[in-house]
C-alpha cells in the first residue's frame, strides 16, 4: 500500500495525485494527473472577477496559479478604479454610455485573453495593463 510523500494520506492503487493533499504520486503521468487540470481551473478563475481571490488565497499553488492570481487582481482593481472614474461622468448622458460600453468591452476581453492564457499554458502578462502592478506577488 502507497502513502502520500506530503501529507501520509493512504493512496489508492492507480491515482495519480493525493485524494487529500494534491499531491502528484511519483511516477504518475502529470500531464494528465488533477494537478494539471487544477492548475488551469485555478488560472481561469484569476481571471473571474473577485474569485481570482480564491488562487491567490489559498495556498501551495503552483507558481503559474500564482502568476495569474497577482495578474487577475491587478486587473480587478483596476477594473474598480475605472469604474470610480466613469462614475464620475455619470451626469454627463452620452459620454458616460461610451465610457462605460469601452471599460466593459476592455475588462472583458483582458479577462479572454488571461482565460487564453492560462489555457495555453502560457505564463505572461495581460497586454497595455501588464506593467500596472496595484498588488505585488
Ligand atoms: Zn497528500
Amino acid at each position: 500500500m502507497a502513502y502520500c510523500s506530503k501529507c501520509g494520506s493512504q493512496l489508492n492503487e492507480g491515482d495519480k495525485a493525493c485524494g487529500n493533499c494534491g499531491e502528484p504520486v511519483p511516477g504518475a503521468s502529470r500531464s494528465t494527473g488533477n494537478s494539471s487540470s487544477n492548475e488551469m481551473w485555478m488560472g481561469i478563475l484569476s481571471y473571474l472577477g473577485v474569485l481570482a481571490l480564491i488562487p491567490y488565497l489559498v495556498k501551495d499553488q503552483t507558481p503559474f496559479v500564482h502568476a495569474h492570481a497577482v495578474r487577475g487582481i491587478n486587473l480587478l482593481l483596476l477594473e474598480v478604479i475605472v469604474w470610480v472614474a466613469v462614475g464620475v461622468f455619470s451626469w454627463v448622458p452620452v459620454l458616460n454610455d461610451i465610457l462605460s460600453t469601452l471599460a466593459g468591452l476592455a475588462s472583458f476581453v483582458l479577462s479572454l485573453i488571461g482565460i487564453i492564457n492560462v489555457a495555453n499554458k502560457e505564463d505572461k502578462d495581460l497586454p497595455f495593463i501588464g506593467t500596472i502592478r496595484l498588488i505585488k506577488d
